[in-house]
């Protein structure tokens, strides 16, 4: 496809012209724009710093700024797949999310209403966590017109808890209970992969599976190979429009430690790319990258898997974006 001439300002800065250390890190070196001023963009990359879902070890507030840094290292083409996402559709670091440290559900409030501004008008989200909680707020906005969504969901756990703590319901461990009971997805059409790990009492799962969540512990996944389970998963997705969301402790731990609740035996990054790219052709509306915590990830490594998964994300939103845009004539 050729570029189209009123793309150019929406380019990375390539590392050819200006080194990838030197100037003011953007994620993937794109042009900054404020989100009032972002009418031509047609996805955002937007960070959400914050953290206040977790019940464990804290720090994924950190995660956008990290990830916006390692991202700088991100070039323009996917050598595996052909495609140039920044060439398919304008993209621009919209900034972070406003939130509020001190307050779960202003934060959840404040988060939903700049998802929704960007909904309106029609621009595709590209989420840096943050925690799971995040995935709340970013569904409230896209669900509305749109419920229910169709949903694929990279995890170690389920995040289909009910409750924490005697009875408190907004945590990163039940986003998907309330979005489900919420009808903000429907469960018929969510499939998870990669659970795995000591449970609490497995409440999680047998809700989501009697509701027709289609769970892939990570044991199925290995058994039956990843191309087995993203066929499986498209068939349940179909036609609908579906949002991805990526829990960087999906990833084993030994690529990817710097997480709040690391969880072993998980999958290799190269597979998650791979899934990831044959997602290629689903009705993609947005899709996040939570859980990166860089108080745990001193080298950057962890954030550095997750700017990849964010570039491979990137890459199937475009398309959708590309496919849609056409399709409107
Ligand atoms: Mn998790
Ligand atoms: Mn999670």
């Amino acid at each position: 496809m050729t570029e189209p001439a009123e793309n150019a300002h929406f380019l990375p800065r390539s590392g050819m012209d200006v080194p990838r250390f030197a100037g003011i890190p953007t994620f993937m070196r794109l042009p900054y724009c404020p989100p009032e001023q972002a009418a031509p963009v047609e996805i955002a990359i937007v960070g959400v710093p914050w953290d206040g879902g977790t019940t464990n070890r804290a720090g994924a507030r950190h995660g956008p700024r990290q990830l916006r840094d390692l991202s700088t290292m991100i070039r323009l083409v996917n050598q595996a797949t052909g495609i140039s996402p920044f060439r398919l559709a304008r993209c621009a670091d919209l900034g972070d999310a406003p939130v509020n440290p001190a307050d779960l559900h202003d934060s959840l409030a404040r988060i939903e209403g700049f998802f929704a501004s960007l909904d309106t008008r029609g621009i595709v989200p590209l989420v840096a966590g943050g925690d799971h909680l995040v995935s709340l707020p970013v569904l409230r906005a896209l669900a509305r017109g749109r419920a229910p969504l169709a949903m694929i969901h990279f995890d170690a756990h389920t995040d289909f808890y009910d409750s924490y703590f005697g009875g408190f319901r907004y945590t990163h461990g039940t986003p998907f209970r309330r979005a489900a009971e919420e009808g903000l997805i429907d469960p018929a059409r969510v499939v998870q992969i990669g659970i795995r790990g000591t449970a609490y009492d497995g409440e999680d799962v047998a809700w989501a599976r009697a509701h027709g969540v289609r769970v892939v512990f990570i044991e199925e996944l290995e058994d039956r190979g990843f191309r087995a389970i993203v066929e499986e998963a498209r068939a349940i997705v179909g036609s609908h429009p579906c949002y991805v969301s990526f829990d960087i402790d999906a990833i084993d731990p030994a690529q990817a430690p710097g997480t709040g609740t690391p969880e072993v035996g998980g999958i290799p990054v190269l597979t998650a790319q791979r899934m990831i790219r044959m997602l290629d052709g689903l009705d993609l509306i947005g899709a996040d990258l939570v859980e990166v915590s860089p108080p745990f990830d001193p080298s950057g490594q962890t954030a550095w898997v997750g700017v990849n998964l964010m570039f491979e994300l990137l890459c199937v939103l475009a398309r959708a974006v590309v496919r849609r845009r056409q399709a409107a004539g």
